[in-house]
């Protein structure tokens, strides 16, 4: 299906009840109202939504909508539909199209199995969805039948938090207000500010008939055994290298639907491991970019399918090859077009830039380990706990130049030869700050890019929700915390600018143990963040173990994100996801083991003592052959036995897991359970060294991994 006679520009959101479509199809009024309501956060009115219902609906048609479906984002981290008619009997009981505007912004799905974190039971864990006109509504276009999706947030009838959604927009709310209480300082005009946000995603691309015949790969979205092919990513020469046609069909397809659907999709390429690719859109408002990420992970798992590839997303499909990031890139704006994270050119710009940086830098100092807990996950830990991506550790880095520039604060003296008078001379010397682009940290889990930072440590499955609503919430923290301190000081006497230099000062000294330029992946960075007393937290039943902490419980509450109990179900959530996955995983690793390899290592064992025999009566015992099929029969022998003993093993700490009634207590149980899982894997490859190909019971890494 090829578009290349068509602009981009021409059918770009042409699948998304966009404010310009709202406009052309609402009268003034009533589209000015729910304007209101999604630039100030005014109430709607019962007319307004029943006219918004009806513009959306009469477009939800021409699209050949049949259904429309609330959709959200349940604490699971996918999301979810339950789809409903447009039909509704007339009076005169003939069929008729109708959407009311009670239907619109409420919706009642049955949440009883979306997890509440044992809350409440099940019967009032139901819940109910409310629109988000924050989001634009989108139709979704299926082979056989459109359906409109209505961005929603999703509580439970006593009002709890049940989704990412409604976390996240309450974190937008409480960010705008204390970034334009601290702008209103420095006399800035903005009248809104938000965070922006920038997904890349990663991911990897195999045929679909591989994933079709790798029970593990189907059911926990990686492979549980393999060993790596003798090429994989050691020539460094996939990195930005030729998009393989069948990938980049794909890749169109895509793009394609991502444009209908108003997501600004920008930049392809290769990544560093063999079939892993990356896709990236221009940065939206953050509640926005968070819905498309959602979208597109859902899109490309579809799309996968029309050229029979089957998408990973899942941190480490494979053992051994580079893992999949989400790298979130995050910003704050204000309605006037101003980037907060952007040096300014003036001095008073200059002045108020390093306050959004400085508040940043303490925001993840503060609350790292909530910052960690945010990106826990089964999936995640094959990454943050293990040697590769960013580490577990949360540090901080900014490149040379706005290193230079704080260090120069920190110590009153400027550096020889910066001509940075400014900390002495007095404020309206301070330097021009260079953006850094040159020396790039690739290592960093949280890196300033420029005119942003780069959260890398989210998970390539994840929703970004989570860690940006802490992000933006602690951001919220930290100003607030600036923004007294400022006023203190100003109190006492102080000028403006002076009183801005020695909060930063004052700040900066407690939090700069978080920054860090070196490398991340260094064994040397680990001893020195142990000694700079930075949490190093590898797993994720110790991570989540601060969205309940004390720091965590305070800023939630504070800012009305959460309150405790409903953390306490968050907490729960994240146990359970994890315990649920590794349980997974763990049945998994001994149904292979016992019905696919351990039957295929088998037969080729009889096919080797029969060979002997065979050898022996045609050549005689003494023949060289007999004791070097004897030694490789006893080797896999050998093998044979351990796979059994591991894998029983195996079957009684998950029997001993199951058994655990506190969620902590089987949280770490599971851990147990994922480490002999391991042990299991380890036996499997060794004799995936050696065990012959027609034995062998599912692809090999080398038949998945030689690309597309
Ligand atoms: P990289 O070198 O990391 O690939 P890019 O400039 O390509 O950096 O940007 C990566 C992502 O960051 C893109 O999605 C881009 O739109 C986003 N981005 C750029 N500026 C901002 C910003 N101010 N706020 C949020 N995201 C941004
Ligand atoms: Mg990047």
């Amino acid at each position: 299906m090829s578009k290349n006679d068509k602009l981009v520009s021409d059918f770009f959101g042409t699948n998304i009840f966009s404010l310009e479509r709202m406009q052309q199809l609402m009268p003034a009024q009533a589209y000015h109202q729910v304007l209101s309501v999604i630039q100030k956060g005014e109430k709607l009115d019962k007319d307004t939504a029943n006219l918004a219902a009806v513009a959306l609906k009469d477009w939800a048609l021409t699209k050949g909508c049949t259904h429309y479906t609330h959709w959200f984002q349940p604490l699971t981290g996918s999301t979810a539909e339950k789809h409903d008619s447009f039909i509704e009997f007339a009076e005169d009981h003939h069929v008729i199209e109708s959407f009311s505007g009670k239907q619109l912004i409420q919706g009642e799905p049955d949440a009883s199995s979306f997890p509440s974190g044992g809350m409440r039971s099940t019967f009032e864990a139901r819940g109910y969805t409310i629109w988000d006109p924050t989001s634009p509504a989108f139709v979704m276009e299926y082979p056989n039948g459109n359906t409109l999706c209505i961005p929603s947030i999703f509580v439970s009838y006593t009002g709890e938090t049940l989704d990412k959604k409604a976390p996240l927009l309450r974190s937008i709310q409480a960010l705008n207000k204390s970034a334009l209480t601290m702008l209103q300082l420095f006399n800035n005009p903005a009248t809104r500010v938000f965070s922006t946000l920038g997904v890349e995603q990663e991911y990897f691309l195999i045929d679909r008939q591989y994933y079709f015949d790798r029970p593990d790969l189907r059911q926990t979205g990686r492979t549980l055994f393999g060993i790596p092919p003798a090429k994989h990513q050691q020539l460094e020469d996939q990195y930005f290298g030729n998009i393989p046609e069948r990938a980049f069909a794909f890749m169109t397809e895509i793009e394609e639907e991502s444009y209908k659907l108003g997501i600004p999709l920008k930049t392809r390429h290769n990544e560093v491991a063999p079939n892993q690719f990356e896709v990236a859109p221009i940065f939206e408002d953050v509640n926005v970019a968070i819905d498309h990420n959602q979208i597109l992970m859902d899109l490309m798992d579809r799309v996968a399918a029309h050229h029979d590839l089957a998408v990973l997303l899942h941190e480490k499909p494979f053992a051994h090859i580079n893992g999949s990031g989400k790298h979130a890139n995050w910003a704050l704006a204000t309605d006037t077009g101003e980037n907060l994270l952007n040096p300014g050119k003036t001095p008073h710009s200059n002045l108020q830039f390093l306050v959004f940086l400085v508040a940043t830098v303490n925001a993840v100092y503060t609350h790292a380990p909530l910052l960690r807990a945010a990106i826990a996950s089964a999936s995640n830990d094959h990454r943050l706990g293990a040697n590769e991506a960013p580490p577990a550790i949360i540090s901080v880095f900014l490149g040379e130049s706005l290193t230079n520039v704080l260090e120069d604060l920190l110590s009153g003296v400027p550096r020889e030869n910066s001509g940075q008078a400014w900390l002495s001379a007095g404020i309206d010397k301070i330097p021009e700050i260079r953006r850094d682009n040159t020396d790039r940290n690739r290592t960093s889990p949280f890196a300033f890019t420029g005119n942003k930072f780069e959260f890398r440590a989210v998970g390539s499955s994840q929703s970004p929700s989570t860690p940006i609503t802490a992000l933006n919430t602690a951001m919220a923290q930290q100003l607030d915390t600036l923004r007294l301190l400022l006023e203190q000081a100003i109190a006492g006497g102080k000028d403006f600018n002076s009183a801005v230099v020695d909060v930063l000062r004052i700040t900066l000294k407690k939090s700069k143990s978080i920054l860090f330029e070196g490398d991340n992946y260094s064994s040397n960075w680990q001893k020195e963040a142990k000694r700079r007393g930075l949490p190093n937290i590898k797993t994720t039943p110790e991570a989540v173990e601060a969205v309940t902490s004390a720091a965590a419980v305070k800023l939630y509450s504070d800012y009305k994100i959460f309150n405790e109990r409903e953390l306490e179900a968050v907490y729960h959530i994240d146990m359970e996801n994890f315990i649920k996955q590794i349980s997974i995983e763990a049945v998994i690793t001994k149904d292979m083991a016992t019905t696919m390899y351990l039957p295929g290592v088998v037969q080729y064992l009889t096919e080797i003592t029969d060979a002997i025999a065979g050898v022996k009566s045609a050549l005689g015992r003494t023949s060289p052959a007999v004791a070097s099929l004897t030694g490789l029969a006893k080797k896999i022998a050998i093998k044979v036995a351990a796979l059994q003993t591991e894998t029983a093993k195996l079957d009684t700490l998950i029997a001993a897991a199951e058994t655990k009634a506190a969620i902590k207590a089987k949280g770490k149980a599971f851990g147990d359970v994922k480490v002999q899982c391991e042990k299991v894997r380890a036996v499997v490859d060794e004799l995936e060294e050696y065990t012959s190909d027609n034995h062998w019971p599912v692809p090999h890494y080398r038949d998945m991994l030689v690309g597309l």
